[in-house]
């Protein structure tokens, strides 16, 4: 087991990535702490995962008080946070940019920015009083690359890659890693919301084909391969990564 008794903090976790990561965690022996804005989903989670050591924390990652709180429950509980995976977020509305509202760069950017950025402001204080801890911010390939349509969704991930940078050389001097991955289309409720943005209800499936013809490995990744990705930069096999975006993506970003 990689993870066995570290304690993992995951947000966005009644989510799919975030179930897919909330349960190879808790195989690798992880104990959890699951935040989610969804309190029914984030039960429903719970029942699915093998670990003695669950708690539930309902929280909106937009509310720095909130955010607060789930570092402090969880930090009650267990005495320490050795993993944190930053991971809550929400795609928005499409349109282009002369016709965005500012409803929904509101809406993006505060869950994928402020989430994030109140995410590491507390459980980076954290891991920089017992030396030692390992972030996983979950960006996009929209952290990377320009997404038409999407452009405030990207450039909240592209601000998810500053913050990644920036922390990783913060934190170095305390043993703290902080690293984020790259997903491309990745099979969720979130690519649903994509798919139906796109073309409207009746022609997802239509919708799904073209966007898995655009990756080059032909499909959509599952959210447990992202959830693997996300073990490896916790654990210490990646020991010396750091500051870095991992893409996984099936070829996408190598177009
Ligand atoms: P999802 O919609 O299945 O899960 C997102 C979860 O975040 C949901 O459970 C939702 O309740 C939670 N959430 C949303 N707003 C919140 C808030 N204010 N406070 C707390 N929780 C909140 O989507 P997913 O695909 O699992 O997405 C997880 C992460 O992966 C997101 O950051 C997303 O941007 C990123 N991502 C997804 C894809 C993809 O194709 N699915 C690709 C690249 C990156």
């Amino acid at each position: 087991m990689l993870l066995k008794d570290k304690v993992v903090l995951i947000t966005g976790a009644a989510g799919g990535i975030g179930t897919a990561a909330a349960k190879a965690f808790a195989n690798e022996g992880a104990k959890l702490a699951l935040v989610d804005l969804n309190e029914d989903a984030l039960k429903k989670v719970s029942g699915q995962v093998e670990s003695s050591d669950i708690l539930l924390v309902p929280a909106d990652v937009t509310k720095e008080d909130q955010v607060k709180n789930y570092v402090d429950k969880t930090v009650e509980k267990y005495g320490r946070i050795d993993v944190f995976i930053n991971n809550a977020g929400v795609n928005g509305a499409n349109a282009t940019i002369t016709e965005q509202q500012e409803k929904n760069l509101r809406f993006v950017m505060d869950v994928n920015f402020f989430g994030a950025f109140y995410g590491l402001k507390y459980v980076l204080g954290v891991m920089q009083e017992q030396k030692s801890g390992s972030v996983v911010n979950t960006a996009s390939n929209g952290g990377w690359l320009g997404a038409p349509g999407m452009s405030v969704y990207a450039a909240s991930k592209h601000a998810v890659l500053g913050l990644t940078k920036s922390a990783a050389i913060e934190m170095a001097p305390y043993g703290v890693r902080v690293n984020a991955v790259a997903p491309g289309a990745t099979n969720t409720d979130m690519m649903r919301r994509i798919e139906s943005n796109a073309v409207g209800e009746e022609n997802v499936e239509e919708a799904k084909k073209a966007f898995e013809a655009a990756v080059p490995m032909g499909r959509y990744a599952t959210p447990e391969e992202i959830a693997d990705l996300m073990v490896f930069l916790a654990s210490d096999k990646s020991s010396f990564i750091d500051g870095t975006m991992v893409r996984i993506d099936g070829g996408m970003s190598a177009n």
